[in-house]
């Protein structure tokens, strides 16, 4: 295929590295592999990650769980989002770990697992300010409570997660340091009640690059390790890490066009000269925002050339300039490490350089360097 996303897990070991670096070695990372591991390839990623040093997953629906251990995968592996009743036999079967946050879904956990006859841990999930899921910091010792009343059910840890934690603007490190203080609270009264906790975790990305009080037993940094240290647009850049996708293309086709003729649907764009065009098949069905449409550069031997009229489903245009110094079948960068990187496209979108990411298409092949 002439479209790929290059994944480089050397860069991948790297973001792993430079987050153990500053998080140290007593606190564990668990790498959120959802979305197909924010569109890297969600087994291929853990089987590296946990070789790298991770020591926890987390996906959001039991599917993706079920299909890390049908990939041999056999780490802990955290249900991020609410799961249903209904999937409760396929979540003890294959040993993953709910977040649970109320009584009924404790309730519905406990009688599965008796049904099962196998213990099933979970972890507690407090809201502590992002007002999503979780139980309300207050709650937390009497769930726990009815957690470990039961026969089956194991108490793993408890988490909680930011809103804001990408931010250095005063008023998010404030409300950031807020949602940690209530979470402290919320597992010290567990400690008071006699129970033990276990992992305590709440860091995603931004808290790794701005709030150390927030480390705890476990962070869960997904678009950091994925190369990105924040999604919230600005330079800062705290912490180190480079991209792991590359996405990758290539020139199949040159034409001349005369001074007037138009590029794409919607003639968007007109030659104001003679002009070679390139064509390069990948289109918004791939997951290259149609948004950039006019607005964005294609990397070919080195040089960058402006995208000319509409991202197609399949297909785009570049200007190659009136005396094309490329050939066709020459490679095409679409984006990458060393070129303009999914949080740059981001920005010109009004997006965030995750959903660029996760909006790479499954017919786009993944290839795997490391
Ligand atoms: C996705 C997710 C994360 C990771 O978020 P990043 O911003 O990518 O670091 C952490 N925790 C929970 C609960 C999540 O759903």
């Amino acid at each position: 295929m002439a479209t790929r996303a290059v994944i480089h897990l050397d860069n991948l070991r790297r973001n792993i590295e430079a987050a153990r670096k500053k998080i140290g070695p007593e606190t564990k990372i668990c790498m959120p592999v959802k979305a197909d591991a924010y569109g890297h390839g969600a087994v291929p990623v853990s089987r590296f990650a946990l070789e790298a040093g991770v020591e926890y997953l987390g996906v959001a629906g039991f599917n993706e769980g079920a299909e890390l251990r049908n990939g041999g995968i056999k780490a802990p592996v955290l249900l991020l989002s609410q799961a249903l009743p209904g999937e409760l036999p396929e979540i003890i079967d294959n040993e993953l770990t709910p977040l649970v946050s109320d009584e009924a879904f404790i309730d519905a956990a406990a009688a599965a697992a008796d049904r099962a006859g196998k213990d099933l841990t979970v972890h507690l999930k407090v809201d502590t300010g992002l007002g999503r899921l979780g139980c309300a910091p207050e709650d937390a010792v009497n769930l726990v409570r009815r957690i470990t009343s039961t026969k089956r059910l194991n108490l793993g840890g408890m988490a909680t997660h930011f809103s804001a934690s990408d931010s250095p603007l005063k008023e998010n490190l404030d409300y950031t340091r807020e949602q940690t203080r209530r979470f402290e609270e919320a597992v010290s009264s567990v400690r008071k009640a006699g129970i033990d906790p276990g992992i305590v975790h709440a860091a995603n990305t931004g808290a790794l690059s701005f709030h150390e009080e927030a480390f705890l037993n476990m962070v869960r940094p997904g678009l950091l390790l994925y190369g990105y240290s924040h999604g919230n647009g600005s330079d800062n850049a705290p912490l180190e890490v480079q991209p792991v996708m590359e996405l990758k293309s290539v020139l199949v086709s040159i034409k001349k066009l005369k001074k007037g003729e138009a590029v794409s649907y919607g003639m968007t764009w007109t030659a104001p000269s003679d002009t070679y065009i390139g064509v390069i098949p990948t289109g918004y069905a791939d997951g290259f925002p149609r948004g950039l449409s006019n607005n964005h550069s294609i990397l070919i031997r080195g040089n960058a050339y402006p995208l000319t009229g509409r991202i197609c489903m399949d297909q785009c245009m570049v200007n190659l300039g009136s005396s094309p110094e490329v050939q066709r079948w020459d490679e095409a960068v679409i984006f990458g490490p060393e070129f303009i990187n999914a949080a740059d496209m981001a920005a010109k979108i009004n997006t965030i350089p995750y959903e660029i990411l996760c909006n790479i298409n499954k017919r786009v092949p993944r290839e795997y360097y490391s």
